[in-house]
């Protein structure tokens, strides 16, 4: 099995809480075979860290958990609404938190923490009620995951607040852009997606739907960024510094402030009257996501350099300084649509092209 992990494909590396979280192979289907993978790997990394590493299966429950020496110290499973079914553990390990879907679980009460609301795994019911219930008359409010824990999680939720006057358009552009995900506003205007009826999932368990999707959610399930996202008619936005901003073509990066521990807010200011005018009614949606995924990508930066990120300025020809902390979070961000201008230019150059061809007639 040594071969596969010099193949990045074979082994992906999500971060998760304040620990990295190794996936799995799923080409080797064998437990031991799998476990003297992990074994080979996490010895190559000996003495480098004192982290227990987390094994998550497809929902991201904690099946195994390994130390730095690649030694397994937890064994996990799970009945379908996530009441301990195994766990099996080293004499000399207390045994991880984070454990069903990787939440963590309050050991006196036994109650996993998702963010908004408590779980309780052997009553399978949340102890308090969906905040978006309205939207789902059908089902229970209490229900955990519309009675179907095998193949749905609920994600927190809590990475990109969107708010400001004229949330409702730019939410009702964003969802047309996700054919795939049904996307709510809860609390506070934080953002939760659910796979809509009918998305299939591939062998690793990942949905299968488009990259800006995918990006997207990504973004969405991260907990190490908070994203607010201002949608306002005007073009006018006045930032929790108190300054006021305009932005120049519709969107407006605002930087982002590190917290420390691994966290970091983003601002991120939109005008829909801009956005309006200077994209074409079908690129909006896919225009938002840029701005959503742009103020997460700075965060992630302020994150890895330890440091707030710069605000791009304009000069006095109303031109943007260069900015390295936009630029990497500009070029990290689902792209972003072209212009009506550049459409429109782009096209009137092509038929100048054509005329001065000859075949313009
Ligand atoms: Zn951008």
């Amino acid at each position: 099995m040594l071969h596969s992990i010099e193949n990045s494909d074979t082994l992906r590396k999500v971060r998760r809480a304040d620990s990295l979280v190794l996936v799995l192979n799923p080409a080797i289907t064998d437990t031991t075979a799998q476990l003297s993978y992990l074994a080979a790997f996490t010895n190559r990394q000996k003495d480098a860290c004192e982290d227990y590493w987390y094994h998550p299966d497809h929902l991201g429950s904690s099946s195994w958990v390994t130390d730095a020496h690649g030694e397994a110290v937890q064994h996990l499973h799970y009945l379908p609404w996530g009441e301990d079914f195994v766990d099996q553990r080293a004499n000399s390990f207390d045994g991880v938190r984070y454990t069903f879907s990787a939440k963590e679980k309050d050991s006196e009460t036994g109650l996993s923490y998702f963010g908004s609301r408590y779980y309780s795994s052997d009553l399978s019911v949340w102890l308090s009620v969906d905040p978006m219930s309205d939207k789902y008359p059908s089902l229970s409010p209490y229900v955990y995951c519309a009675d179907n824990p095998v193949k749905l999680v609920d994600p927190n939720g809590d990475t990109i607040s969107l708010l400001g006057d004229d949330w409702e358009s730019a939410l009702a552009h964003m969802q047309k852009h996700c054919p795939n995900l049904e996307i709510s506003r809860g609390e506070n205007g934080c953002l939760s997606y659910s796979y809509k009826k009918g998305v299939k999932f591939n062998q690793k368990g990942a949905a299968i739907v488009s990259d800006e999707e995918t990006m997207f959610c990504k973004v969405i399930d991260s907990k190490e960024v908070k994203v607010s996202l201002t949608a306002n008619y005007k073009n006018v936005y006045t930032a929790k510094n108190g300054k006021q901003y305009k932005s120049n073509m519709g969107g407006g990066f605002l930087g982002s402030t590190y917290n420390g521990n691994k966290t970091a807010d983003a601002e991120q200011f939109v005008s829909m009257i801009l956005l309006n005018k200077y994209y074409a009614s079908e690129d909006i949606g896919r225009l938002l996501l840029h701005e959503a995924t742009e103020a997460y990508w700075g965060g992630e930066r302020a994150i890895e350099l330890q440091r707030n990120t710069c605000v791009p300025q304009s000069n006095i020809f109303g031109q943007y300084e260069e900015c390295g902390d936009y630029n990497y979070a500009h070029n990290k961000a689902i792209s972003q649509p072209t212009t009506r201008f550049e459409k429109f230019m782009s096209r009137t150059s092509y038929d100048l092209l054509l005329y001065h061809l000859g075949k313009g007639h």
